[in-house]
């Protein structure tokens, strides 16, 4: 840990810290409680909530949920909009594994194999913040967790709130409005969650992956954290693997880690690959000619950001336009359609695309067109990242885009 004995965030642990970059399941895949304890010790004091955000400020954590913000600087929000509100406003911690995002798993694994890593993030955050209003938002059943709240006394003072599973479900406002009001819609409103979130508290929604992670720093520190991955996408993350052969996976790999390094780790031949999708149906379309320059997380040239953690193997003889258009199906379903971008736009863009795959050429000048009017538009940034991956789409398969609208699929040759 780099802080001086002064200034230590956390009564010091004597344990040693986690080597190489088995971090999340370093306890041991499902240790219980007991085993818990006894590869991290017990849940930490808080000693120095300034010193706590300074470790975190220096791990670099970005959230693991999609939007990749800086930890801190989220909970540097919520306490300074805490402290603005006075003695009587006391902020809200809760934990986002909505995973509504179909082609993730990670979440899941996570809370199915370490769900007390999760549990001391939690417990932590609420700790920092001086709150003891804790919720934690899963978009799925998992027995595992409820276990592991029901096996320690401080679990109690955790609320399990199952929310419907949809793919905006996840979105920060969609889950604090079900929370509230049982009904998962995006909020409408400017006002920051950080100063004006659950019931008008500052609020704190963190994806349950960077609070397991938050739990790794406040024991072990930034520079810690900092010891893997790349310089300008540190430490580890979970990311989720689906190759079309075996049922999907999740990995701790290095941040900014080599792309084609990834998958041939993890048994992928590079040669059976036709693309590669990153970051999920929001994300980014990797051609098979470029993997060996893409890196996942990062600033550097060939990076790509890491989004949710997802990485989707389009095999060879796999016909890519035809599973966007069928990716573009889903998006579009996907919405209380209470804009405009999703009432009309989204749906229209599906349509369009299919066509397309059919060789229609009008279908494509109306997709294009299309492309500018989603974004900016939505309560939220669903026909933004929608319009993202459509727009990937038509890029990463320009070859075969050619080949549909003269009535051939190239896939069919691979
Ligand atoms: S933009 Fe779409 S998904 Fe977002 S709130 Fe509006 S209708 Fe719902």
């Amino acid at each position: 840990m780099s802080s001086s004995p002064a200034t230590l965030p956390l009564r010091p642990t004597t344990l040693r810290a986690p080597e190489g970059i088995n971090r999340l399941f370093s306890a041991g895949w499902d240790a219980d409680w007991q085993r818990h304890q006894h590869r991290f010790g017990p849940l930490p004091e808080l000693v120095n909530q300034q010193a706590l955000l300074a470790e975190l400020t220096e791990s670099g954590l970005t959230g693991r949920g999609g939007a990749a913000f800086a930890s801190w600087k989220k909970f540097s929000a919520v306490l300074t909009a805490t402290e603005r509100g006075g003695p009587t406003v006391s902020p809200v911690v809760v934990g986002n594994a909505a995973e509504g995002e179909p082609l993730s798993v990670k979440d899941r694994a996570l809370l199915r194999h370490a769900p007390h890593l999760v549990i001391d993030g939690l417990l932590l955050a609420a700790r920092m913040l001086g709150t003891s209003t804790v919720y934690l938002a899963l978009g799925f059943e998992e027995p595992a967790v409820m276990e592991a709240l029901a096996s320690r006394p401080d679990g109690r003072s955790i609320e399990v709130v199952r929310i419907p599973e949809q793919f905006i479900s996840g979105e920060a406002s969609a889950l604090l409005n079900f929370i509230q009001t049982g009904r998962a819609l995006p909020r409408t409103q400017s006002e920051r969650l950080s100063s004006s979130g659950l019931r008008r508290r500052p609020t704190l929604v963190h994806n349950i992956e960077s609070l397991a992670q938050f739990a790794l720093i406040a024991r072990y520190g930034g520079a810690w954290f900092r010891a893997v991955g790349a310089p300008d996408d540190p430490g580890t993350r979970l990311v989720s693997i689906s190759d079309g052969v075996r049922p999907a996976f999740a990995v701790e790999v290095p941040g900014g880690a080599p792309l084609a390094e990834l998958l041939v780790g993890q048994g992928v031949e590079l040669d059976s690959i036709g693309a590669v999708l990153l970051g999920g149906y929001h994300g980014s379309w990797v051609s098979a000619e470029s993997l060996r320059e893409t890196s996942l997380g990062g600033q550097s040239a060939g990076a790509y950001p890491a989004g949710a953690g997802v990485l989707w193997v389009l095999r060879r003889g796999q016909c890519g336009l035809d599973a966007s258009a069928q990716i573009m199906d889903y998006l579009a379903g996907q919405s209380a359609k209470q804009c405009g971008p999703c009432r009309f736009g989204l749906p229209s863009a599906a349509e369009a695309f299919h066509h397309v795959v059919v060789g229609d050429r009008a279908a494509l000048t109306e997709l294009q067109g299309l492309l500018d009017l989603l974004p900016g538009r939505g309560a939220c940034h669903h026909p933004d990242g929608s319009a993202a991956f459509l727009a990937s789409s038509l890029n990463a398969f320009s070859e075969d885009l050619d080949a549909h609208l003269a009535g051939r699929c190239l896939a069919d040759a691979r």
